[in-house]
């Protein structure tokens, strides 16, 4: 779960990170008030969004006037801010009114997961503002990388390392080992899987602060922190996850046109790797799970079909909780209930097999059976070559 810029400095500042003072507003008024309230002659308007590169995107601007502050809001409010992280929009429903800080370095700090090693690892740079991916790609010697012991925890001479590392002075070590500490402990407090300071700002006057900040969330541990679960803003979520969570599917989109209805995680990442070895590509991970009654099916189709990219479904069922002819039930139910208009292989194996398959030979509908994964992947793939995009019907609801 990702929070917005906002979100995570009121956490850093909870946690003795310096930020620059600031307000929400959702319109042009507040953003001016905010600036009066703020004092000083320039503030930067932001637009928050769950998506980073918002500067060049034209979602960050610096004003000199009260009149300045309420225009760059009316500009954002409203609209869907395009950036390159987030090709498709995200909607800008309020911006961030700040102080503008005069700027002397742009430095980067950064806390991650690496899932490879099983720790958590801090990574900073000089050269702050831009992507670390591309700087890591540009000049990798320029990024400092620090593994953390999980039995100590990230220590002090760590922490001073790094900010030696990117070129702080003598004066700004302590201070910038404050920023580094509290971070973390932010991070780990709260079950963070990212925390990005980009940049962290040196003031002309030689003061860190952090000029933009990024957290995203573990959402399996977000039971542990209801404070955190109270930031989620869901008009900034993929609406065909979101309508699909409502739902109690487990659905992720992806880029292809095969829709994908599957039972298990496990059989759902197989399947997709045998849509790809048969030459296709996966337009979402749905994964019904146990138990699955006709009408889950039927949801199941409608989440899918949501997606206008979806070209053909394969319906991949091993059932041991579930029951075949749920399942069949359901995906006759689907073509009942709405113009499925894409071809539909269903693979059914386990519990209730017979029943299952008597049902869809009995429907009379034009279904296309495989007995194998490798042959229902290898059936929608060609079943899904060549066929044109799909005009959507008007938005067709979940649950009817
Ligand atoms: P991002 O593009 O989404 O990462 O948004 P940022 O908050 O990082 O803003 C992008 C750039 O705007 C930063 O790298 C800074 O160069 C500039 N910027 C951000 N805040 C300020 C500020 O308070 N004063 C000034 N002068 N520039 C700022
Ligand atoms: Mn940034």
């Amino acid at each position: 779960m990702d929070i917005h810029e906002y979100q995570a400095k009121e956490i850093l500042a909870r946690f003795g990170v310096p930020v620059p003072r600031g307000g929400v507003a959702y319109s042009p008024e507040q953003a001016a008030y905010h600036s009066t309230e703020i004092g000083g002659a320039a503030w930067v308007v932001k637009a928050q969004v769950h998506s980073g590169g918002r500067g060049e995107a034209g979602g960050v601007s610096v004003c000199r006037s009260d009149r300045e502050v309420a225009e760059a809001a009316g500009n954002l409010v409203g609209t869907r801010l395009v950036t390159r992280q987030a090709p498709g929009g995200k909607l800008v429903s309020r911006v961030y009114v700040e102080e503008a800080l005069d700027i002397d370095r742009e430095l980067y700090f950064g806390i991650l997961l690496d899932r490879a090693t099983e720790r958590i690892v801090i990574i900073a740079s000089a050269d702050g503002g831009m992507e670390i991916e591309q700087l890591a790609a540009s000049a990798p010697e320029a990024v400092v990388r620090m593994s953390v012991e999980p039995a100590v925890g990230f220590l002090e001479f760590q922490a001073r390392e790094i900010a030696i590392a990117i070129g702080l002075r003598a004066e700004q070590i302590a201070p910038a080992c404050r920023v580094f500490r509290g971070a973390y402990r932010a991070f780990r407090d709260l079950d963070a899987t990212m925390l990005e300071i980009n940049p962290l700002v040196v003031t002309a006057s030689g003061r860190l602060i952090a000029a933009d900040a990024k957290m995203s969330f573990d959402d399996n541990a977000i039971f542990r922190n209801p404070e955190v679960f109270e930031l989620r803003d869901r008009s900034q979520e993929d609406p065909r996850e979101r309508h699909a969570a409502d739902h109690g599917l487990a659905y992720v989109g992806l880029d292809g046109d095969i829709g994908c209805i599957i039972n298990g995680a496990g059989l759902a990442m197989a399947t997709m790797d045998m849509i790809k070895v048969a030459g296709g590509e996966p337009a979402n991970f749905l994964d019904i799970g146990g138990g699955a009654s006709p009408e889950r099916v039927l949801k199941a189709f409608r989440a899918v079909l949501q997606d206008r990219n979806v070209a053909a479904i394969l319906v991949n069922i091993f059932a041991g909780i579930n029951r075949c002819d749920w399942v069949a039930e359901g995906v006759v139910a689907a073509f009942a209930d709405a113009d499925v208009g894409v071809p539909v292989v269903a693979r059914l194996s386990g519990t209730h097999v017979e029943q299952g398959r008597r049902i869809l030979d009995g429907s009379g509908l034009p279904i296309i059976v495989a007995d194998t994964l490798a042959e229902a992947a290898g059936k929608v793939v060609a079943a899904a070559a060549g066929r044109p995009l799909r005009s959507l019907p008007a938005h067709q609801p979940i649950s009817a």
